[in-house]
């Protein structure tokens, strides 16, 4: 079966490099939160050019402490979209807010900024723009409604690392910017671990003392916090990774351009928005007949993945948000369409054209 992702392929390039930084994080002694971080949280601030840059133990977790370090609790929403992995909306019920859903737009499946300010209230403290599949949010609509009514941003850019838009990084317009290193993310771990870039040094540190127990250390803990650092291994691994980001994603784009070209005249395929620079995290189709394409490319021994089959309104987890089917039509018509095909930096051009060809056929035929 030829993969979604190949992990393996990616590491035997840099095998030499992995194992040496593995080897030398060994013999430091030192595991967590030392220096590789230390490089790594610098590199990553100087890419995003931004003052701050805060490894964390995930990307779930760089959303929920983001959110606290925010002030935001008890009693307060927050607005995201249904369209999207269930950590988003995981780490705004961690932070004890409620999740505000507003429907997406269809082609980039980003929250529809036409219909946010219908949905702030009094309680409304923020908005977690979600950069879905690599695409950018509409961030300039974004901060405007939210400096129009004094609402926090934190985004999700678990999927988005090196994407920008209008020149500027994801993760560089709002309060706060999530990324998470899970290994199949564009940056991507050898395990969890995750990134909070920002401005505001006041923030900053109350973020710091999250993730070390309340502690800025010396056992002296000024607030409850959390377990939720980043370890050494992981960030020696992402340092090595990290430095070939900008290729990894260039060969994303290249194997998206290839896919669209032999795909466009047959199925929907992604769009790239004025401004925007997509960084492909999953190359994803439309087409009414999804069950029926998905089922010949497996047919043909082609892995393909539906991101996401069932919208977060309709999960059982939020059944106490009071949704049912209908309440986000854009989002449940997309859940019914959409299709994710393999996508690496790696890729073959051989099996793009290859799984392009099961795909006309099984449409045409
Ligand atoms: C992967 C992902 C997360 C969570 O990141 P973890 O590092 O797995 O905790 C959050 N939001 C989105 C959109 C994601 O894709």
């Amino acid at each position: 079966m030829k993969p979604m992702i190949d992990l393996k392929r990616q590491y035997l390039e840099i095998k030499e490099e992995i194992l040496f930084m593995i080897d030398e994080v060994l013999e430091s002694s030192q595991y967590v939160l030392g220096k590789r971080v230390s490089e790594l949280e610098q590199g990553i601030r100087e890419y995003h050019r931004v003052k701050e840059a805060i490894g964390v133990a995930s990307g779930t977790d760089a959303l929920h402490l983001s959110l606290k370090a925010l002030g935001i609790g008890e009693g307060d929403e927050v607005i995201t979209t249904p369209f999207t992995f269930f950590a988003t909306v995981e780490a705004i019920l961690y932070a004890g807010a409620k999740p505000v859903l507003i429907d997406i737009e269809p082609d980039t499946y980003n929250i529809d900024v036409s219909r946010l300010e219908k949905k702030i209230t009094k309680n409304t403290k923020a908005i977690v723009p979600v950069h879905l599949f690599g695409h950018p949010a509409d961030m300039k609509a974004v901060m405007d409604i939210a400096a129009g009514s004094g609402l926090k941003v934190v985004e999700d850019c678990a999927q988005s690392f090196g994407a920008s838009l209008d020149g500027i990084k994801t993760g560089g317009f709002g309060d706060a910017g999530c990324f998470s290193f899970y290994p199949s993310k564009n940056l991507g771990a050898y395990g969890d671990g995750g990134m909070i870039v920002l401005n505001e040094p006041q923030l900053a540190d109350t973020i710091k003392k999250l993730r070390n127990h309340g502690s800025r250390g010396g056992y002296r803990h000024e607030c409850l916090g959390y377990n939720s650092r980043l370890d050494e291994m992981q960030a020696g691994v992402l340092l090595v990774k990290f430095k070939r980001i900008d290729e990894y994603n260039r060969k994303r784009r290249e194997k998206a351009a290839l896919y669209t070209r032999l795909l466009s005249d047959i199925v929907t395929c992604p769009i790239e928005k004025d401004g925007a620079y997509h960084v492909y995290h999953q190359y994803t189709i439309r087409n009414p007949q999804r069950d029926f394409i998905q089922q010949q490319l497996r047919e043909h021994g082609v892995s393909s993945v539906v991101y996401y089959p069932i919208p977060l309104h309709l999960q059982e987890a939020l059944n106490f948000l009071g949704h049912r089917e209908g309440s986000f039509p854009v989002a449940e018509q997309a859940a019914r369409e959409v299709l994710s095909l393999p996508m690496y930096p790696e890729l073959d051009e051989a099996d793009i054209k290859y799984a392009s060809d099961v795909i006309h056929r099984c449409l045409k035929g």
